[in-house]
């Protein structure tokens, strides 16, 4: 599910109608048949997921694979959204924007602790809201056994403007 962080009421920033273009670049075919990749510039994804697969999983998620995502030229300013995990594939993405010298590791492997314990957290679904519930309250309380959690959601809270550029 998306790992989706804004500030709360930010929607008014977005008041502003975007403008439409229609796309003048070659469209790329080939573009979703490139391999998976793990490795960025700065960080390496498998090796995060593989230490926090054994630190607080017991090695539990088999078959994974985890990627960086692809760039978008465009993306929503009143929202970011740092990991998302498929469940069908079994796919994890992290969005390249977290490939940056100035991002914590720990932070980046919050993110992916936190994509990596909707596998293991079931959901619910809330009958009055007829929705699904991804962040239940046993999710949030599990979220919290990740060793730099208190350290990670203040760094996020301080550093999301720079990623809603
Ligand atoms: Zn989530």
């Amino acid at each position: 599910m998306p790992h989706k962080k804004g500030p709360t009421g930010a929607k008014s920033r977005a008041t502003k109608k975007p403008i439409k273009r229609l796309a003048v670049r070659p469209t790329l075919p080939m573009q979703r048949e490139l391999p998976f990749s793990h490795v960025g510039k700065f960080f390496d994804l498998k090796e995060s997921f593989h230490k926090l697969n054994a630190k607080y999983f017991g090695n539990a998620l088999r078959g994974y694979t985890i990627t960086w995502g692809r760039k978008r030229k465009e993306r929503p300013r009143e929202y970011f959204i740092f990991g998302s995990i498929q469940e069908e594939d079994k796919i994890i993405r992290i969005h390249p924007l977290l490939d940056a010298r100035f991002v914590p590791k720990w932070f980046l492997e919050y993110v992916i602790y936190h994509e990596m314990l909707h596998s293991v957290v079931p959901e619910k679904y809330d009958r009055k809201r007829r929705r699904r519930i991804v962040h239940t309250e046993e999710f949030f309380e599990r979220e919290k056994d990740f060793h730099w959690y208190a350290r990670a959601r203040k760094w996020e809270t301080k550093n999301l403007a720079r990623f809603l550029q």
